[in-house]
C-alpha cells in the first residue's frame, strides 16, 4: 500500500519524518513551476532558481511538483523508506491519493 499522505503531525513528530524535495541542479532550468505548484512554502527562489527553505513544511508522502517538473529534476525519498520511517509510530494516516 502506498501511503499518499499523512495530516494532523504535531511539529515534533513530522520532524522525525525525513520527507521533502531534493532538487538536481544539474537538470534544473529554473522555470518556477515547482515553486509555483507547491502551496506550503517549501520552496523559495534564490538567485533564479528554487531552494527548499522549508522542508519540513512538506506534506509528508506528497509528490505534487515532482510531476511538474519539465525536466524531473525533483526527488523525494522512496515509499519504502516511508513506510520504514512510519513504523512504530502512532500516527494518523490517510491514504486518499490526494496529492497538494
Ligand atoms: S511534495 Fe507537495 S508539499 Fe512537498 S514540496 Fe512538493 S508540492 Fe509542496
Ligand atoms: S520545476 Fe524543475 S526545472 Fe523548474 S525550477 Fe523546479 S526543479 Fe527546476
Amino acid at each position: 500500500m502506498v501511503i499518499n499522505m499523512i495530516k494532523k503531525l504535531t511539529a515534533e513528530q513530522r520532524k522525525k519524518i525525513k520527507w521533502f524535495p531534493t532538487i538536481d541542479y544539474s537538470k534544473c532550468t529554473g522555470c518556477m513551476a515547482c515553486l509555483t505548484k507547491c502551496k506550503r512554502g517549501v520552496y523559495a527562489k534564490r538567485d533564479g532558481r528554487p531552494v527548499v527553505v522549508s522542508p519540513y513544511s512538506c506534506v509528508v508522502g506528497c509528490r505534487g511538483c515532482e510531476p511538474v517538473c519539465p525536466k524531473g529534476a525533483i526527488s523525494h525519498p522512496s515509499d519504502r523508506h516511508l513506510t520504514q520511517a512510519m513504523k512504530g509510530r502512532s500516527l494518523p494516516v490517510c491514504c486518499g491519493g490526494k496529492n497538494l
